[in-house]
């Protein structure tokens, strides 16, 4: 009898010595990962963004035309980079592109391929977070002019390698997200968004796993709108799926990145429509909860003085950091975000 008692005694001491414990490492782990995540997003910098932008938007890929020889240079690029961070295909081995024939895109292109890399989760493989960017632009005019297309879409393309370099820096470490990574730089945007309507209609990870799309397009510059406070930028979509995906994004920015977050071109009643007009929105009518970061039109948007001079790289690294913690927040939260609308 007095044994059990003591036992039952010791036990529930040890009961609540656990309890309290599981509060307090709770607590931590909170912090932890904000301090994770802040220590990888320092990683992303203005320079190493500079330095591959200069590359992709250089004369030498000839304005990534689809399916024309500069993007093919642009795609060996952009496979050469993840090799080298030690990021691994979804395809396995060294085949980083899928490949899409002019049946798949239109009647006068050549085949292309969007660019795929992969960061497995550490604790729910199966659920998958695209982070996206069209690498594509508009070739060259009938002079030979090369539309070097930085902003558009130089700019989310340097962004979403800096993204997976900083998540591969984390799985190093052994930090590494617990959901699944998809980093998908697509073709053919300019030519009516078919590399990502080829994604979504022969995906590589079932629809129903992908818990979101991130998706960049144009984040290097300013626009007129913004000219006397660059620091914000458009986000459109946040809402329109997921209540949580708006309010976990808003949440990361006002803790590190504090940008001014602009919604104008998030109303319905925008006429510019720009929901419906880069990648994610082949992912949203799928009902997968999107994000599409934009920096708006300018003056050099579809010009060929559309270059890396141009570029605002303070801002482009401080935005692409926002998708990250954004990414992070996504990849690593307890449960899948929920679609409510
Ligand atoms: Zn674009």
């Amino acid at each position: 009898m007095k044994k059990i008692l003591f036992t039952a005694l010791f036990l529930s001491l040890l009961q609540v010595g656990f309890n309290s414990n599981i509060i307090a490492q709770a607590a931590e782990s909170v912090e932890i990962t904000g301090k994770l995540a802040q220590k990888f997003a320092a990683g992303i910098t203005d320079a190493d963004l500079k330095t591959h932008l200069y590359m992709i938007a250089s004369d030498e890929f000839e304005g990534r035309n689809t399916g024309e020889p500069g993007q093919k240079l642009a795609a060996e690029y952009l496979k050469d980079f993840y090799i080298s961070k030690n990021i691994a295909s979804p395809l396995g081995e060294n085949n980083y592109f899928q490949i899409i024939s002019t049946e798949h895109l239109s009647q006068n292109l050549k085949p292309s391929e969007n660019v795929v890399a992969f960061i497995k989760g550490s604790e729910k493989p199966d659920e998958i977070l695209v982070i996206s960017a069209h690498y594509d632009h508009l070739g060259m005019d009938e002079d030979g002019e090369i539309y070097n297309g930085a902003d558009d879409n130089g700019s989310g393309t340097v962004a979403v390698m800096a993204i997976a370099e900083a998540f591969q820096k984390a799985v190093e470490e052994g930090n590494g997200p617990k959901r699944s990574i998809l980093f998908l730089h697509v073709t053919g945007e300019e030519k009516g968004l078919l590399g990502s309507k080829y994604y979504v209609n022969f995906p590589i990870f079932p629809l129903a796993n992908t818990v979101s799309n991130l998706n960049i397009d144009m984040i290097g510059r300013s626009d007129d709108a913004h000219e006397n406070d660059p620091n914000y930028v458009y986000l459109i979509g946040s809402d329109k799926l997921s209540k949580e995906l708006h309010e976990l994004s808003e949440e990361m920015n006002n803790k590190f990145t504090k940008l001014n977050l602009d919604y104008t071109y998030n109303l319905d009643s925008d006429p510019n429509r720009f929901y419906y007009r880069s990648d994610q929105y082949n992912f949203a009518k799928n009902n997968i909860p999107v994000i599409f970061y934009f920096n708006g039109t300018h003056e050099n948007y579809h010009r060929i003085s559309d270059t890396p001079d141009k570029i605002n790289y303070e801002l482009l690294a401080k935005r692409t950091q926002l998708v990250f913690y954004t990414a992070w927040e996504i990849a690593n939260r307890e449960k899948r975000i929920t679609v409510d609308k």
